[in-house]
């Protein structure tokens, strides 16, 4: 769940002189504030807008909205603390960063490569390959083999994989029919190309 929210914030800059404050009928140190409007996301600020200056009584806080030229000479820095402003920014950026780094560890030169080939010794040429990661029902990915038996899948997420290998029949079928022990098991490491090893298939033509 994400806790958000929106607000007003207030920051007094400080005492700029004395004088009468007709609300309280009294000289009153008068003070000028910036007051601006913030969005928090888990009560953390990280954007702001419609920035004011008032210059007010410190008292009753009655006073008049000044322009911003009237008070910048006298600031030597934005008041509104640099995440108040950009933190969207910083936050959006850690997203992306995130989303990069989760890319490149679950895809990037993760790839599993193996070969097929009849009992009879040839390499298989009408079949093709399914794997299932982990005790998944739907197979994770299909591929036919070339002509010398070979094939391969790239950007696999890491993890254990049941491969089997089924005849291209079977696999034009809609519901193709996986029986049995996989006839091989392969774990695909992040950063690595697994070998499969050779897969002995007793289907001929
Ligand atoms: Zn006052």
């Amino acid at each position: 769940m994400i806790v958000w929210g929106w607000g007003k914030k207030v920051i007094n800059l400080g005492f700029a002189k004395t004088e009468y404050c007709p609300t309280c009928e009294k000289n009153r140190d008068f003070h000028i504030s910036l007051i601006y409007r913030y969005f928090a996301i888990f009560w953390i600020t990280i954007a702001s807008w419609g920035a004011k200056y008032y210059y007010h009584c410190n008292i009753c806080d009655r006073g008049i909205e000044i322009n911003k030229k009237e008070v910048s000479h006298a600031l030597t820095k934005n008041p509104i603390p640099w995440f108040h402003r950009y933190g969207w920014l910083a936050i959006v950026g850690v997203i992306a960063l995130v989303a990069i780094l989760a890319t490149t560890l679950t895809s990037d030169n993760i790839s599993m490569k193996g070969q097929v080939i009849y009992t009879n010794g040839n390499p298989a040429h009408d079949c093709a390959v399914y794997i299932f990661k982990g005790n998944e029902i739907e197979s994770y990915a299909a591929t036919g083999v070339d002509s010398k038996g070979s094939y391969s899948f790239k950007n696999l997420p890491s993890g254990s994989y049941d491969i089997y290998v089924i005849s291209d029949t079977a696999a034009a079928s809609n519901t193709p029919y996986f029986t049995g022990a996989p006839d091989a098991v392969a774990y695909v490491y992040a950063g690595e190309t697994t070998i499969v090893p050779t897969i002995s298939y007793d289907y001929s033509p």
